[in-house]
């Protein structure tokens, strides 16, 4: 794919005002009253028609004001626990509507919400009476499968990219659930089934098309705005609207042995603590990750969700040591396509459910934190409950901590307590169970991913998300979004003191 160099005053240009109007492709009618809205710093203003309507009639998508066919669907998110209502939902169809939407946005000072998948797990996607800028209809994937990479908008989700990689047979790494936003989990790190192999899902970036605070769209790559470049890898959407992401891809044919391993809770004991033996010197290709949860029925039992993608003519003796940690209630781990464990948990992580997360990293599964947690997940008088391990290691590892502004390199798990609801009337006893116990869990953790569990982090902890990266992140916000347009993630306040 070819390096473009965009030419930032003419692009600056797309946004203001003087564009040409009536070309938007749907038929939304015209602005005829007042909006009010909120801003940045939480004041209620009024816009006028005429303004909202000259934004309106500029994009080449949709502006959707309350009310308006397609709006109730437009502002739902992954967590049906997020009931808000956006004063405007700007329906982005490329780089232009995104530049108009920032333009406006920061003309009139609103708080914004920016929506790739929507699939933050603590709502900040979706704002009430600000504006939300939603990416979700710019889902393109292009690949070169000469050069060996791909182009993906700004909303697309991690099985847009699956599904147009692996038919070259190639892949990057992507999360483990394919509904869920390449663009928010690539900026914020970005683990998955193959990351032990080829690092962070922001380790695959090559080049990044961003329109940052001031309505510019930027290049950024090794080579152009190369501080950006270090920024945006893993410092979130802190520094502006990810349009497209050029991703690094690599030879993989989509053939995979994995599956799942069940043990009983009786033996979770013993076999987690010798899990974290084998794994702290298992291969790149093998991702195992243990999860504490309840099977259908009620009963708790450990899970080993199981993947292997390199040196399958081996499989057999790779996997043997950990069939041996118990003696598993079931054995479904197989030859099987990639594909297939990409999406095999799509249904249990419904669209619409209501989840509330916790998390941590952690280095070891020790004896006193394994007990901990069985303690935790066996007392549970909430039915939905897990405890989940996604593993790290190996190529995650072997990138320097401050050659990307992704900090926690180093530690072999992330820890994660969830619980799940379908109903509001659930919330109050899960939300408040998770809380009460993850104090005793909170205390093994050193660090948490800021694509996690922001909404209930003090600003003043916001830091630890970024580690020894804070301080230059920090200047780098100054300089690309002093206004803190961006706010809604984990935000590095431009206004927050240097230093601790
Ligand atoms: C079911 C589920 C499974 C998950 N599995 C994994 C996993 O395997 N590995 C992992 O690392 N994480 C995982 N996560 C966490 C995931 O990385 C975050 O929830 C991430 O924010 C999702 O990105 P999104 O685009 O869907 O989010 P959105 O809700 O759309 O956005 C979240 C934030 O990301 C930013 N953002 C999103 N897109 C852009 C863009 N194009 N430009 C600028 N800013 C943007 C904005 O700040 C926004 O507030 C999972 C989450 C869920 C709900």
């Amino acid at each position: 794919m070819k390096r473009r160099t965009f030419c930032v005053s003419a692009a600056a240009a797309i946004g203001a005002a003087g564009i040409p109007h009536g070309w938007a492709f749907a038929a939304v009618s015209a602005v005829s009253a007042d909006v009010t809205v909120v801003t940045g710093d939480g004041n209620n203003i009024l816009l006028s028609a005429a303004d909202v309507e000259d934004f309106r009639a500029g994009l080449r998508g949709q502006l959707l004001l309350r009310g308006a066919a397609g709006y109730e669907d437009a502002r739902k998110i992954f967590n049906g626990m997020f009931d808000r209502r956006p004063a405007l939902i700007a329906r982005c169809l490329g780089a232009a509507d995104v530049v108009r939407a920032v333009n406006f946005a920061r003309a009139h000072e609103l708080l914004v919400a920016v929506r790739g998948g929507g699939h933050s797990l603590s709502g900040q996607s979706v704002c009430d009476d600000g504006l939300m800028i939603d990416l979700s209809l710019m889902r393109s994937v292009r690949v070169d499968p000469t050069e060996r990479l791909a182009r993906a908008g700004g909303g697309a989700l991690l099985g847009d990219i699956d599904r147009e990689t692996l038919p070259f047979g190639l892949v990057t790494t992507t999360g483990t659930v394919s509904h869920t936003g390449a663009g928010g989990l690539t900026l914020g790190g970005g683990f998955g089934r193959v990351a032990r192999r080829f690092g962070l899902a922001c380790d695959q970036l090559t080049s990044v098309d961003v329109v940052t605070a001031d309505g510019k769209l930027l290049e950024a790559s090794a080579t152009e705005n190369s501080d950006l470049f270090w920024a945006i890898r893993g410092g979130g959407g802190n520094f502006g609207i990810a349009t497209s992401f050029e991703y690094r891809l690599h030879p993989f044919d989509g053939r995979a042995v994995g599956g799942h391993l069940v043990f009983p809770i009786e033996h979770a004991q013993s076999a987690l603590r010798g899990f974290d033996e084998l794994f702290d010197r298992a291969p790149d290709g093998l991702w195992i990750e243990p999860i504490l949860t309840t099977l259908p029925g009620g009963a708790r039992a450990l899970v080993l969700d199981v993947c292997l993608t390199d040196g399958l003519d081996s499989a057999d003796a790779a996997l043997a040591p950990y069939r041996r940690l118990g003696k598993p209630l079931k054995d479904a781990v197989g030859p099987v396509h990639y594909v297939q464990l990409q999406t095999q948990d799509d249904e249990r992580a419904r669209i619409g459910g209501r989840y509330y997360t916790k998390s941590g990293f952690v280095d070891r599964l020790s004896d006193d934190l394994v007990g901990t947690m069985l303690e935790i997940i066996g007392s549970a008088p909430v039915p939905r409950v897990r405890i989940a391990m996604p593993p790290k290691g190996a190529a995650v590892d072997r990138v320097a901590r401050d050659a990307t502004a992704f900090w926690h390199r180093g530690v072999l798990y992330s820890l994660l307590l969830q619980t799940s609801g379908d109903e509001p009337a659930e919330d109050a006893a899960n939300v408040g169970w998770a809380r009460s116990q993850w104090p005793v869990l909170e205390k093994f953790t050193a660090g948490f991913y800021a694509n996690t569990n922001l909404s209930e982090i003090p600003t003043a902890r916001v830091r630890e998300a970024y580690g020894g990266n804070y301080e230059r992140l920090l200047t780098l916000k100054r300089k690309y979004d002093p206004v803190n347009l961006f706010r809604l993630n984990a935000n590095i306040d431009p206004k927050g003191a240097a230093a601790v």
